[in-house]
């Protein structure tokens, strides 16, 4: 990425040298670019007079590429080359395919790499190349409007988009040749566009439903200070899915059993999503529905039916508002606004469920379809230095927990999930063998506390390590998330300066809904995973009071005791292997201290027969100087 020169305070670049920068929506569904002239941010049209444009992208045979409402068009003639909903599988591997909706409607090629790629006549396309194609056009859409080239973009993502999907995002604009300034999450924009930082406090929640994902986000304001507390939401719930619901309303009202033809299944997404689209405004719409160019459908269809169609859709996304205001701690009688994004919030529906959820009134003010590239406009012309004024500061949250893997496979949380970004936490460990000269390090990420229950992100070694005893060996671990929600992992011996890192870029390949998934596991399990926590942590104590008593009577257990004594230690050490088989924390704890108590007098005599041996024949000083040598190691 190019480095930029961002103007310090009270440092205006003078008018000539006035820096373009664009924010960018790349939606699932539609994309728009925005930027901010004479201080008033305007989504910029292309040259049909669009602002909204399809995130469509068609492939011709002779590999000329269109994207937008042309391309849309293509869809029904030309299916399988004309790619929608790419956004979905934006660093996604090719398990995450299955059952999905892309995977019913595309041919795929799933044996390049991790990443899959839709197959068209123009060649395997990845996600990340539509993606690229989409940010091309409104490159073009911008640099034509601005009338010159582009210091950077913000280009906005959903909240839960994780580090692979970010890092496919970044690598879709290096091909459009963007330079990114920063990636932004859409719920963070909307604010922005809102201008709620000018309040002086107050907790406000954004409901975002757009074409393909949820995003619910609790952001609170103080002083100028804007920083989101939690976030939560379905990376594959939208308007995409009442569209689904309500083509099988559509069926059912036809007596139709089963689209078979692609185009034709495109053509009646295409009109459950204009009938949709209408009701969000009238009450009854006139359907003439061609079918497959044999059969057609004439009827009428009211909003009542499409709220049916739609309800358990629109109930699903309630569950992350609960979730995310428990995760701010936060009240809904405290919330100071509601903020609906995406054009699915135009849905009647979807206003009134959710106003009555939050026991309030939504903002619908600002075009929810245009409100995160505004957001995302302000905040680019911020970065290139067109405001230094301003002191607007955005802080996002990470997903899910970060830690790494500690003895006895338990997961050690080292950045814990809805800490702001950006941060670097270190954290120190050191080596558990004799001599040991390189340690192995597991990143994990999730909420549960068994390695085996998180998702593994990278491995990596720290070779080198000076031979020291166990425990001596200081290493630190550096965790940082950069702004845009990217992981670096560094481990450091600090007598040495010794140093291994690694820049996370996850494995493509976390399914839809596994954040969810893990999100709602850890919660369903915590319990459970605590107590197998304390087992685990009970068993790693009695393994060390084990060895060290072992070892005390192998070395001279038959000088300090008689054979009766010996024997009942020895019991005391059976009971405590035979009680950490089982999962009984107490019964290992309560042998484990019977063991300490019945060596106690042994491990007495042991320490006085010692001090004995030393004192023989020496100083008072000399003693004393021999104690502390042989306690420091
Ligand atoms: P994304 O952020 O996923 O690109 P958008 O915010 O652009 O999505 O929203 C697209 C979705 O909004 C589509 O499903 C579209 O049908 C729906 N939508 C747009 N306008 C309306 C409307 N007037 N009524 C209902 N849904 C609408
Ligand atoms: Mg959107």
């Amino acid at each position: 990425m190019a480095l930029l020169q961002i103007s310090e305070p009270g440092q205006a670049p003078a008018p000539h040298q006035r820096r373009d920068a664009v924010g960018i929506d790349l939606g699932t569904t539609n994309s728009l670019v925005a930027t901010v002239r004479s201080g008033t941010p305007t989504v910029l049209q292309n040259d049909a007079g669009q602002s909204a444009i399809p995130s469509v992208v068609h492939y011709a045979q002779d590999g000329s590429v269109t994207v937008g409402q042309e391309a849309q068009e293509q869809a029904i003639v030309d299916p399988l080359n004309t790619i929608r909903s790419a956004k979905r599988l934006m660093g996604k591997g090719s398990a995450d395919l299955e059952g999905t909706w892309l995977a019913g409607h595309y041919e795929f090629d799933t044996t390049v790499n991790a990443m899959p790629a839709f197959v068209t006549q123009a060649g395997n396309k990845t996600a990340i190349d539509v993606s690229s194609a989409i940010l091309q056009t409104l490159k073009d859409v911008a640099t034509r409007s601005v009338g010159g080239d582009l210091v950077g973009a913000v280009i906005t993502v959903p909240a839960y988009f994780d580090d692979a999907q970010r890092q496919a995002t970044k690598d879709a604009a290096t091909l459009a040749g963007l330079s990114v300034l920063r990636l932004i999450n859409e719920p963070t924009a909307a604010a922005v566009a809102y201008g709620l930082d000018r309040d002086e406090s107050g907790t406000v929640v954004v409901y975002d439903l757009g074409g393909g994902t949820f995003d619910i986000s609790v952001l609170k304001m103080q002083k100028g200070l804007f920083e989101v507390l939690a976030t939560a939401g379905d990376t594959a719930l939208g308007g995409d899915d009442f569209d689904e619901a309500l083509v099988a309303l559509l069926c059912e009202q036809a007596g139709v059993s089963d689209i078979e033809d692609r185009g034709s299944q495109r053509r009646a997404l295409q009109q459950a999503r204009a009938i949709k689209e209408a009701l969000s405004a009238d009450d009854t719409v006139a359907v003439d529905w061609d079918i497959d160019g044999n059969q057609s459908w004439q009827g009428n269809i009211t909003r009542e039916q499409l709220n049916q169609a739609i309800l358990p859709l629109v109930k699903k996304t309630l569950s992350p508002c609960r979730r995310v205001l428990r995760d701010a701690d936060i009240e809904k009688s405290e919330l100071s606004a509601v903020v609906m994004v995406g054009g699915s919030t135009r849905v009647p529906l979807v206003r009134d469920s959710v106003s009555e959820f939050f026991e309030q009134a939504v903002l619908t003010d600002i075009d929810p379809d245009q409100v995160v590239a505004i957001g995302a406009a302000i905040q680019a012309d911020m970065l290139a230095g067109n405001k230094p004024d301003t002191d607007l500061l955005l802080l996002d949250v990470i997903p899910l927990s970060l830690g790494l893997e500690t003895m006895g496979g338990l997961a050690e949380k080292i950045v814990p999930r809805n800490t702001t970004i950006p941060i670097a936490r270190a954290q120190e460990f050191t080596t558990y063998k004799d001599g040991q000269t390189a340690l192995a390090l597991h990143v994990v990420q999730g909420e549960r506390e068994l390695v085996a229950d998180c998702r593994s992100l990278a491995r990596f070694e720290l070779t080198g390590i000076p031979p020291r005893v166990a425990g001596a060996v200081r290493i630190q671990v550096l965790f940082q998330v950069d702004a845009d929600g990217l992981l670096t992992v560094s481990a450091m011996e600090k007598e040495s300066g010794v140093l291994a890192s690694i820049d996370v870029k996850p494995s493509y390949g976390l399914s839809d809904g596994d954040i969810e998934t893990m999100l709602k596991d850890s919660m369903d399990y915590a319990a459970d995973d605590m107590q197998k926590r304390l087992l685990q942590e009970q068993r790693v104590d009695a393994e060390r009071v084990l060895e060290a008593i072992s070892s005390a009577l192998a070395a001279d257990g038959d000088d300090h005791l008689s054979s009766e004594e010996r024997d009942a230690i020895d019991s005391k050490i059976d009971a405590v292997k035979a009680s950490a088989k089982g999962e009984d924390i107490d019964a290992i704890k309560s042998a484990v201290e019977q063991l300490e108590k019945g060596s106690a007098d042994f491990v007495e005599r042991r320490m006085n027969a010692s001090v004995k041996q030393l004192m023989a024949g020496q100083h008072v000083d000399a003693v004393a100087a021999q104690l502390e040598e042989s306690e420091d190691s």
